[in-house]
């Protein structure tokens, strides 16, 4: 069940047409998760319904639906109200595309593949909701979570998989919660939404104690980043106290699959010397 074709050693030729297939892939459940997340805020069926421009509520046909393209050639207008869409729909379908491209050729092409292409996908949707809205559905955390549970049992030792995932998890979430509450306790306000803890426990189940330390000290570093970033853009009016913490959290968990592993093992290199 474990088997994993690695690219890096395929021909260029393969690897350029698995690439290709990768961008399309990833530009297109791009579109697909936006609206997903659309409606996940606008608590609307998923799957129910075609998609239909929020300005004059027409329906959406499939040449308004074309990833990117559609954008562009329609000058980032509704083809039918002329009302301008936002470019934040092409720039996250390009992410969506960078974020399937990083992941195929790091995990290679196996079973496997579809445990972390969810994972990256579930971070991405509520990236998307968290920016729009401030929360991070439950619903989504709990599909992290089963997905994690699935994937447990195409290990030759479920037990232990499933053991060492929860501990991953407790490991992630506890201190950053009993953190949070001494300082909520302190300062007297909110610091972390439950939300966030709950993210964190969510990614501690797919990686090991080193991996989840690293993306913890990521996520925390470019939450800042992004706080004091939406703190200029919005020039210090009363929105600007809170922003969300779940894309840092996402962006963090996807470096951590990328490189956290190989940066985990430089850095003990140096102190094992
Ligand atoms: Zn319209």
């Amino acid at each position: 069940m474990r088997e994993v074709l690695d690219i890096g050693i395929m021909p260029l030729e393969l690897k350029i047409y698995i690439g290709i297939l990768a961008v399309i892939i990833g530009l297109v459940f791009g579109s697909f998760l936006n609206c997903a997340a659309i409606r996940l805020i606008n608590e609307e069926s998923i799957i129910m319904g075609r998609s239909h421009c929020p300005s004059c509520n027409h329906t959406l046909g499939t040449l308004d639906l074309i990833p990117i393209l559609s954008w562009i050639f329609l000058n980032g207008r509704c083809r039918y109200c002329q009302s301008k869409i936002s470019p934040k729909y092409p720039i996250s379908e390009l992410v969506s595309a960078i974020l399937v491209l990083g992941v195929i050729f790091k995990i290679g092409l196996g079973l496997i593949l579809v445990k972390w292409l969810v994972f990256i996908w579930i971070l991405f949707t509520i990236s998307l909701v968290d920016f729009e809205a401030y929360i991070i559905p439950d619903s989504l955390i709990i599909l992290g979570i089963l997905n994690r549970i699935v994937f447990a049992f195409t290990s030759s030792n479920i037990k232990t998989e499933l053991m060492s995932s929860l501990i991953g998890g407790l490991i992630m979430a506890v201190p950053i919660t009993l953190i949070v509450l001494l300082f909520e306790k302190i300062m007297n306000k909110e610091a972390m939404g439950g939300g966030d803890l709950k993210l964190f426990f969510m990614v501690g189940i797919y990686f090991s104690w080193s991996v989840n330390l690293f993306i913890l000290i990521v996520s925390c570093l470019l939450g800042i980043l992004f706080g004091v970033i939406q703190l200029r853009i919005s020039k210090f009016n009363s929105d600007a106290k809170i922003f969300p913490f779940g894309p840092a959290i996402s962006l963090g968990s996807f470096i951590g699959l990328m490189c956290g592993k190989e940066l985990v093992n430089i850095y003990l290199s140096f102190i094992y010397v």
